[in-house]
């Protein structure tokens, strides 16, 4: 039979229906005569016949679909959505109206699919109505437009090459798509999922049927709701290929889950996205760990402050807004008075829960526009924005000193805690973050000058100050290594037999150009850095060389000793007992003939080390003497655990500038107490005759002072013993 003239646009079954109902024949001949599958349905869709082709096309017997739902043919997920309407044919019998070309899947008897195409027409034989479908495979078109999206447009002009090709790439990509390890979706235009894998029903923890024929929507995290739907719309409108984005899904369990999804389109050859692919991520792990390592980098782990790099990054913030606003900010540094203290007495534990919890205290009276910080140790900044006044910024000040007030109290510890701040008042002009912070720096250094829990607001003069500090400090490190520091001695005289028993060891700074710098200026700012143990070891060496060649001016009272001071950092210093071995072995120094001077506070910092060391200072025979005795406020029961060779008591009591009196008894209790316990007592700072004469009634035993001589350079304090002092 003939049918080549299907042509001028009209399709073969329309061609077919016009020609038979010229030549009324059995259907069955009209079917056979089509080129492709071809079924009759009544009006419900039920096969009323169909052709081999048909049947050989879907793998049933011919027989096995007479009588049976066209929907049979189709995959369970497109039974409703792809069969033909009966409003979409209508039930007139013209034959006239038609559907063509829509595309379908037909699920085989096998359950294999394969795509196709169809027609419906209305058809009357012999005054029955049917709708004739018209069923073709489109494996190998498909194949081509699958060549032409994968060759990017190489024409393959070999059909069954094209065949074989398809059914390989076929297998590949379903084994790719359904093994993957990444969660994966086909949808369609409108979003709707086509396809899912394993690793998506996983991820979303619902299965293929809850999935496919949905969107994503139901179980998309509410906020992002919107986001795939607008990348669906730009790819398909052209304005972009493919996109990869983020975006949160809920877990059937109610999890969220932090996913990237990179999507791409399927094209048909007039650029139409025909469906889309979606790669997933599942980002949720790493993602939080992300979170929780730029948390880390921002903040103090103890405490969940800001840490410094947050603090530095809110203060450019705040330093823009104020040059738009115009308003004024400032920084607070705050620093906790002897906070040291607490961990040495009570431990690191007991310090870091006083440091949490101070560190609450002064969050509740930050204000939400402020930024609370622990810069580090004992030390938080606190940075203040929208401010019109300075007085403003200090009232900030006392809130967080008034948060201090009330005591802390751990377990069986009760503690009382100040702190010193200074304050830097910023606008939009003043100079960058870390000169800012060194100011405050300043004027924290003075508030800790003037005493415990002061306020200070810098100014020109204390930047001044801090600055020529700092010069000071430079210059310092150059004097150690230059020769420009030395060892002056100051004799230490029986007052009984007015012999010089021994010398204390003083430092001594000939700056080039500022003349004798006071060791009072220049040693507290050694022990701000490392630089103090440097000079310590200088002056033990010094002083140790020194003595060594010193011969007893008395044949009674032995060779002189000489005390060297040690400030806390040395005493407290792991190093200091082999530094003072090997420096008895070099100098070749009688161990007895060296005393080391610490202060109360020095030795009273931690009370258990301090025994520690001075059993170890025993077993090498050298002496302690407690200088500055009485300004300290160490209690007495102290005393007799320290076990002091020599109390040193302060020139305050020697040379009282106010009640006499009561320095006088207190004078004589001291010396009583050293003479009870066994302890030599050392007045220090005589200046006059009517001193020493009092002193010796008292029964003490050795002075020091302007009365004999200040301390002097080494080779005169050597000369000194050859001679009376009274001369
Ligand atoms: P200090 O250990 O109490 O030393 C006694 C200070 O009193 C010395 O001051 C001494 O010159 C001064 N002095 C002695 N007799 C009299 C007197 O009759 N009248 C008056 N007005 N003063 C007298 P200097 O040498 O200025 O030392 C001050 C402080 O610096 C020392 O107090 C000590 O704490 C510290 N220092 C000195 N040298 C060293 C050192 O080598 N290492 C350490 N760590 N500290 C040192
Ligand atoms: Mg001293
Ligand atoms: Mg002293």
């Amino acid at each position: 039979m003939n049918l080549r003239f299907a042509r001028d646009g009209a399709n073969e079954s329309e061609c077919v229906v016009r020609y038979f109902e010229d030549h009324p024949v059995r259907a069955q001949n009209l079917l056979e005569a089509l080129p492709s599958g071809a079924a009759l349905l009544d009006d419900h869709g039920v096969i009323g016949d169909l052709n081999q082709r048909l049947a050989d096309m879907t793998g049933y017997p011919l027989e096995e679909l007479v009588g049976r739902d066209i929907q049979v043919l189709l995959p369970p997920r497109e039974r409703t959505t792809h069969f033909i309407t009966r409003s979409e044919l209508g039930d007139d019998s013209s034959g006239t109206q038609v559907v063509r070309d829509r595309d379908l899947t037909i699920r085989r008897r096998d359950g294999s699919e394969l795509p196709a195409g169809c027609a419906f027409s209305r058809l009357t034989i012999d005054d029955n109505s049917w709708i004739i479908v018209e069923i073709r495979d489109k494996t190998a078109q498909r194949a081509v437009q699958n060549a032409h999206i994968m060759t990017e447009g190489h024409a393959i002009d070999s059909e069954s090459s094209i065949a074989a090709a398809l059914a390989q790439s076929e297998q590949r990509f379903r084994l790719a798509f359904e093994g993957n390890m990444a969660p994966m979706v086909f949808s369609d235009q409108d979003g709707l999922f086509l396809a899912v894998n394993g690793a998506f029903c996983r991820m979303s923890g619902r299965s293929e049927e809850e999935l496919v024929g949905h969107d994503s929507q139901h179980f998309t995290y509410p906020e992002d709701i919107g986001i795939s739907e607008d990348v669906y719309r730009r790819i398909k409108s052209g304005e972009i290929d493919e996109d990869c984005y983020g975006k949160r899904f809920l877990h059937k369990n109610g999890r969220i889950v932090v996913a990237e999804v990179s999507i791409c389109a399927a094209r048909d050859q007039a650029g139409r996205a025909l469906y889309f692919i979606s790669s997933v991520r599942d980002i949720t792990d790493e993602r939080a760990l992300a979170d929780q390592l730029s948390y880390q980098a921002l903040h103090d782990p103890l405490t969940g402050l800001a840490n410094r790099a947050l603090f530095d990054d809110r203060l450019v913030q705040a330093r823009s807004r104020a040059a738009r606003e115009g308003k004024l900010g400032a920084v607070l540094l705050l620093d906790l008075d002897d906070f040291k203290g607490v961990n040495d007495a009570y431990g690191h534990l007991v310090g870091d829960q006083l440091l949490v919890t101070i560190a609450n205290r002064f969050e509740q009276v930050t204000r939400s526009s402020d930024t609370l910080c622990r810069f580090g140790g004992d030390e938080f900044l606190y940075l203040a924005e929208g401010l019109t006044t300075h007085a403003e910024a200090e009232l900030i000040a006392e809130r967080l000193l008034g948060t201090l007030v009330e005591p802390f109290s751990f377990d069986r510890v009760k503690l009382e805690q100040r702190a010193s701040i200074g304050i830097v008042i910023w606008d939009s002009e003043s100079p960058d973050n870390v000169e800012l912070v060194q100011n405050a720096d300043a004027a924290m250094y003075e508030a800790k000058r003037q005493g415990h829990g002061h306020i200070v607001m810098f100014t020109a003069n204390i930047g001044q100050e801090a600055v020529s500090r700092f010069a000071l400090v430079q210059e310092l490190r150059h004097a150690a290594a230059s020769g420009e520091l030395l060892m002056h001695y100051q004799p230490i005289i029986d007052l009984t037999t007015t012999a010089v028993v021994g010398f204390e060891a003083l430092m001594r700074w000939n700056h080039p150009e500022r003349g004798w710098v006071p060791p009072d200026v220049f040693i507290p700012l050694a022990e701000q850095s490392d630089l103090i143990l440097e000079l310590s070891s200088f002056a033990l060496t010094s002083a140790m060389t020194a003595a060594s060649s010193w011969e007893a001016s008395d044949p009674r009272s032995g060779r002189p000793y000489v005390t060297v001071n040690l400030s806390a950092r040395q005493f407290h210093d792991p190093g200091l007992v082999s530094l003072i071995e090997q420096e008895l072995e070099r100098s070749g120094l009688e161990p007895e003939r060296l005393i080391l001077e610490v202060t109360e506070s020095v030795a009273l910092v931690d009370i258990a080390e301090t025994i520690n060391v001075m059993e170890e200072l025993n077993r090498l025979k050298i002496g302690i003497a407690l200088d500055d005795f009485g300004t300290g406020y160490s209690s007495l029961s102290y005393l007799a655990a320290l076990n002091p060779r020599i109390i040193k008591i302060d020139q305050s009591f020697v040379r009282p500038k106010h009640d006499k009196e009561r320095s006088d008894t207190l004078l004589e209790a001291i010396v009583t107490l050293g003479n009870k316990l066994n302890m030599t007592v050392l007045a220090e700072g005589i200046e006059t005759s009517s001193q020493l004469d009092r002193l010796h009634n008292l029964d003490c035993e050795l002075g020091q002072g302007f009365l004999w001589s200040p301390a002097v350079p080494a080779e005169e304090a050597a000369r000194m013993l050859g001679r009376s002092l009274d001369d």
